[in-house]
């Protein structure tokens, strides 16, 4: 199933992280995508803002929280508009208004700070501008056989995709959307209060066309007016041989379509790698077992050793002792980009017979004699 990211991956912190915790990751990640530190790309830092934005909301609140926990982004979908969350959700500048100059202050709690800090002032103009479609993740499970060789696969992504018969406008064909006449295409109304000598300006999304600046008459059938559609798309990847659990594909363009011609998000492909019965990984070492008995132990042997992919066969030298690793050069897993197998780390135990017959038993014993006289 391809996902919004993780919330708690988005601030960083773990699955079991405090409410202090969520808050601490939070302040210090609103701090970064501080307005004033990102002048040369407020419009990233904006969109990363209310993204970590979004995850604290509802990692913060325990009801959400735990929905979040069991359901996914699927159980918290209905606590914000068709849309999906936007600063008129957010009920926590509080934790960070000192961060932000104290704008509690100044606009006496309203909801809407956010959209005057970022939207409102100075970029005029950003509501109706294009904007670039979410990204997408898609985490996939493969074998540590798979993650050696590589694999070539198409996987099924439910996304949005741009309407084709509106080409993302959201009107019907022959119409155009028209600039809303209460806010004049801006998308806010301002709201200016007095009390005593403070003047409170809220800014608020515009009631008329709900923030988007334009008025869709007659909306597109295809797409009932939203300008996209959910779609499947079938989506080739190729994972590299010598993938790890952790390693990430992006699929450029490939995410969700974007609004009034922004461009499309892309798709990240997050690999997991199943864990192996008999071989335990270290980037690209294996690790492994075998068991030998006693008199090969003593003697040294020729034995087969199962490899990730076939069979092997390694010297016991003479006088191996118990736990000895031994080493297969180039037994072990593809390097990602390149650079030849790593190496097959066996570790070596010996096997005490329980049972034994009767000539093994005599023998033994005559053993035992003779290092007994040896030592004397
Ligand atoms: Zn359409
Ligand atoms: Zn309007």
């Amino acid at each position: 199933m391809a996902t919004k990211r993780d919330y708690y991956e988005v601030l960083g912190v773990d699955k079991k992280a405090t409410k202090e915790e969520i808050k601490k990751a939070y302040r210090k990640l609103a701090k970064k995508f501080h307005p004033d530190l990102n002048k040369d790309d407020p419009e990233t830092a904006e969109e990363k803002f209310k993204e970590v934005s979004e995850a604290y909301e509802v990692l913060a609140d325990e009801e959400k929280r735990k929905m979040y926990d069991a359901y996914g982004h699927a159980g918290i979908e209905n606590s914000f508009g068709a849309n999906g969350f936007n600063w008129n959700d957010f009920t926590h500048y509080r934790d960070i208004s000192d961060i932000f100059g104290g704008m509690d202050d100044i606009f006496g709690g309203g909801g809407s700070i956010f959209d005057m800090f970022f939207g409102g002032s100075g970029r005029r103009g950003r509501r109706t501008g294009p904007v670039r479609g979410a990204d997408l993740r898609y985490d996939i499970e493969i074998s540590l056989e798979t993650a050696d060789q590589g694999l070539e696969r198409i996987i099924s992504v439910p996304r949005n995709v741009q309407c084709d018969k509106c080409y993302g406008t959201g009107a019907a064909e022959g119409t155009s959307p028209q600039n809303c006449q209460t806010c004049g295409g801006s998308g806010q109304v301002k709201n200016v209060q007095r009390r005593g000598y403070s003047q409170f300006i809220s800014i608020n999304a515009c009631p008329s066309c709900r923030g988007q600046g334009q008025i869709i008459e007659k909306p597109c059938q295809k797409c009932n007016g939203a300008g996209k559609y959910k779609k499947t798309g079938k989506i080739s990847i190729k994972i590299p041989p010598g993938s790890d659990t952790g390693t990430r594909l992006r699929l450029a363009g490939e995410g969700e379509a974007g609004s009034r011609g922004g461009p499309a998000g892309d798709l990240y492909i997050i690999i997991h790698v199943t864990h192996h019965p008999d071989f335990a990984r270290d980037g690209r070492h294996l690790y492994t077992n075998t068991t030998i008995s006693y008199p090969e132990a003593a003697l040294g042997a020729e034995v087969e050793i199962q490899t990730l992919t076939g069979k092997a066969s390694m010297k016991i030298p003479p006088g191996t002792q118990p736990g000895t690793i031994l080493r297969l050069r180039g037994k072990g897993v593809n390097s990602l980009g390149g650079g030849g197998r790593g190496d097959l780390h066996v570790k070596v135990n010996v096997e005490v017979p329980k049972k034994m017959s009767k000539d093994e038993k005599r023998l033994l014993k005559e053993l035992d004699r003779l290092k007994k006289k040896i030592n004397k």
